[in-house]
């Protein structure tokens, strides 16, 4: 995995507790030598900075997801609530503030690897057998891989997260605030903006149009739900 920080000692300390927890950790110390590394490398999940010299986290992580899905978690300052909400909506798949604990930095890192491999095993369970179709939409839960009108549709970690979770309960409307909780988790406390910018990445993907989906609707009053086809 690749280590975006310019903080070197931020940066070392994060690679010996990951090289601790099992990880090959490469470290990048700007976002010019970040994209280049992940061009090359194909790392396997990405610890991002915000605050780099040349080209700054935000952009990185724009232009990596541009053509990749690869797991981004974001390492944001304390206090700037826009830089967590921009992240997210630029794809990263998770963020933690600084400052951190390493503990808490490698709990994350391996539940986003978890959720990324989660179907690669096979391990799936009886109920997820072959492809759900829904109109122009397959998905297939145990091998992660939704396809529109057979085109492969790449996801984040996050977006395929919510898109099984509303799929699996098809027909049935949610709040932000349950699809907070039941998808992200633990950490998101009260920022169901994350939901709203997840939903959007979404439709753009699978909607033919965006702005009138027909998957993924608004439940006035509610929240979302997946149609019921
Ligand atoms: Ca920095």
């Amino acid at each position: 995995m690749l280590v975006v920080e310019d903080e070197k000692p931020i940066a070392e300390i994060l690679k010996y507790h990951l090289e601790r927890s099992g990880y090959v950790v490469n470290i990048a110390f700007n976002g010019e030598d970040a994209l280049e590394r992940v061009a090359r490398d194909n790392p396997d999940l990405i610890l991002l900075d915000i605050m780099l010299p040349k080209i700054d986290g935000l952009t990185v992580c724009r232009q990596i997801r541009a053509h990749s899905t690869v797991p981004i978690l974001m390492l944001t300052a304390k206090h700037e609530e826009t830089d967590k909400v921009q992240g997210l909506e630029f794809g990263a798949d998770d963020y933690v503030t600084k400052p951190f604990s390493p503990r808490e930095v490698v709990a994350r890192v391996r539940a986003l690897l978890r959720r990324t491999h989660a179907g690669n095993n096979g391990s799936n369970g009886n109920d997820n057998n072959g492809a759900l179709q829904c109109g122009e939409v397959t998905i297939d839960l145990a091998v992660r891989e939704v396809r529109k009108n057979n085109q492969p549709v790449p996801l984040t970690v996050r977006e395929f997260e919510l898109l099984k979770y509303l799929v699996l309960r098809r027909g049935q409307p949610f709040t932000r605030e349950a699809l907070l909780e039941d998808v992200w988790g633990y950490e998101y406390y009260g920022d169901i903006r994350t939901v709203d910018v997840t939903v959007r990445r979404l439709r753009e993907k699978v909607e033919d149009d965006p702005s009138n989906p027909q998957y993924i609707l608004t439940k006035r009053g509610v929240g979302y739900m997946f149609r019921q086809f």
